[in-house]
């Protein structure tokens, strides 16, 4: 059998410490020790040059707040990205949390699972050099219509959703039929015991043990919206 090959997933930010305990837990977590895949969370600072390790300035054409810097970005991503490279041949995605980027959906972390590597850009602040989306980035991320203080949630709700679907992450099964896996597609409820809880009762028809029945239940449901 074909030996699978690791996803590594690479985080740039100001605080690797917000990345680290939420990418050890649970089933990342065993992921991570099953070989399956390696997040790893970088000080995008270690790539400042300046002497007070400076990684943002106040923006062109006046304004509030701080832009996190280009050359930055750019020495961080290009050293992160060639350290993978001596190990061997890799498909690399560089992608930048944005607020103002095209919303996150399914079918991307579908597409974005393909990739060997995958390097996250977490913005701060007022947000990002403009030159960072078009000359580092080859995307722009967003995971919803609000705004944050930083790119980290993001990137790890965008790393969590890819990296279940990593062969050996988590049950194939668990990965068919379910909410989102086809456009419109949401997965039936699910109940566990006890059947009756106060006066809450789990529908009767999954108690039955009619595998026909069920299953017409669960697609009836599945096709309600
Ligand atoms: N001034 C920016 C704007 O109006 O679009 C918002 C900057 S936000 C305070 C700082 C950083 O958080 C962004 O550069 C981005 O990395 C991240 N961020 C905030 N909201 C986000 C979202 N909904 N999706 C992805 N990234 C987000």
């Amino acid at each position: 059998m074909a030996k699978l090959k690791m996803k590594q997933f690479e985080v740039i930010t100001l605080f690797p410490e917000v990345v680290e305990p939420y990418v050890q837990a649970s089933i990342l977590g065993r992921a991570q020790k099953a070989k399956r895949i390696e997040v790893r969370a970088h000080q995008l600072r270690d790539w400042s040059v300046d002497k007070h390790h400076k990684v943002d300035d106040t923006p062109y054409g006046g304004g509030p707040g701080m832009v996190m810097k280009v050359d930055v970005f750019e020495s961080a991503v290009r050293m992160v990205a060639a350290g993978f490279s001596l190990r061997r041949k890799k498909k690399t995605r560089v992608i930048l949390t944005s607020a103002s980027g095209k919303t996150f959906t399914q079918a991307d972390a579908r597409r974005l699972a393909k990739y060997d590597q995958l390097i996250f850009l977490c913005g701060r602040y007022e947000g990002v050099d403009q030159r960072v989306e078009d000359h580092v980035a080859d995307e722009a991320l967003s995971i919803g219509q609000y705004v944050l203080t930083g790119g980290e949630l993001p990137a790890l709700v965008m790393i969590d959703a890819i990296a279940r679907l990593v062969p050996g992450v988590i049950e194939k099964e668990s990965l068919t039929r379910e909410s989102h896996s086809e456009e419109g597609y949401r997965e039936h409820p699910q109940y566990t015991k006890p059947p009756v809880y106060k006066k809450w009762k789990v529908p009767e028809v999954l108690l039955s043990g009619d595998h026909k029945k069920i299953e017409e239940w669960r697609k009836a449901f599945s096709a309600h919206q």
